[in-house]
């Protein structure tokens, strides 16, 4: 053999070796490439949108309010951003403006890049604390995810993959709860009577819009404190709050906090009730939140099912809870 055919087949044999003991790597799954960047502009809404302007806000644009909607004042510092940056100021947010605006970060760190960080956390199910200040709880979630997802860099640090990650993974819905509230079981239980579900959570558990839209607050002796998110015709009910967060007229983008679970209302006992309705229609909402649980885009709410996801007989413990 040759000593040039011996390098090569020597090469060959440490690459798949290499190959094999990537493959046999224990814990993390090998690294997969994120989704495409979400593109918006003027007009839309959600947390895609808060994210953006949060980071036009770190990027020294203090004048944009983070609120969710991409106005005409979102649109200007889009704009002025692109064009100090080398970018065409079109004043959409795509996939080269989105590498140039976000902001890398770490343990310590703080500031409204780091809020971002929070409420995409959020929408991914981790429950952190929206306060601005990356520290340990918001770094274990971080940490969390990106194992989760196969991010190409390890432990806390979002870099612009994992910005990628968070902010272009598994649609623009949240659970009501931290995925950590509750297994993945429980999403899937019927009802006492009708389309919905309750959620066995004891009192005072965060609770997180589903998606993003427009919040009205009930009071009554069947939901209790209660709050409905309508997004395009679909309501979205949380009832039996020990506390609300959300104002009434309210626009929330997913996974932001609107409450605090409770017993309210007609109630046997600390839970959450969730519906959705289209737009007074009752669906079942397990396959809805089962999807979000696993990071799919959930199923169009008017294609849910109206029936099977309730009992009719009571063979089963259930919460006695009120009807919107
Ligand atoms: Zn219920």
């Amino acid at each position: 053999m040759s000593t040039s055919l011996l390098r090569r087949v020597t090469a060959t044999l440490v690459a798949t070796l290499a190959g094999i003991v990537v493959l046999l790597a224990p814990g993390a799954p090998a690294s997969a490439a994120p989704p495409t960047w979400p593109t918006i502009n003027e007009g839309d809404s959600g947390i895609t949108v808060t994210t953006a302007q949060l980071l036009l806000r770190q990027r020294g644009a203090t004048s944009v309010t983070a609120d969710g909607i991409f106005g005409p004042g979102t649109d200007a510092a889009v704009r002025a951003f692109q064009s100090a940056n080398g970018l065409t100021n079109d004043g959409y947010v795509g996939p080269l403006t989105w590498v140039k605006l976000v902001v890398p970060a770490a343990e310590g760190a703080t500031g409204d890049h780091v809020r971002a960080i929070q409420g995409q956390l959020n929408r991914h199910g981790f429950g952190v604390d929206v306060d601005g200040i990356f520290g340990p709880g918001t770094a274990a979630a971080v940490t969390s995810f990106k194992t989760a997802r196969g991010a190409a860099s390890s432990g806390s640090t979002v870099d612009v993959e994992t910005w990628q990650w968070l902010v272009a993974y598994g649609g623009q819905f949240a659970l009501p709860l931290a995925k950590s509230a509750l297994p993945r079981s429980e999403y899937d239980d019927p009802h006492h009577d009708y389309p919905a579900l309750d959620l066995p959570v004891g009192s005072g558990t965060s609770a997180y819009a589903i998606t993003g839209g427009t919040v009205s607050r009930v009071d009554d002796s069947s939901c209790g404190r209660g709050i409905i998110i309508t997004s395009n015709g679909i309501r979205y009910i949380y009832c039996h709050l020990s506390n609300w967060v959300a104002t009434s007229g309210a626009t929330v983008s997913a996974g932001q906090l609107v409450g605090y679970t409770g017993n309210t209302g007609n109630s046997t006992g600390p839970h959450l009730h969730i519906g959705i309705k289209t737009p007074s229609t009752s669906r079942c909402p397990q396959s809805f939140l089962l999807a979000i649980y696993d990071g799919r885009t959930p199923p169009n709410p008017a294609t849910l099912p109206t029936t099977g996801c309730f009992y009719t007989s009571f063979a089963e413990p259930y919460y006695e809870d009120g009807h919107l």
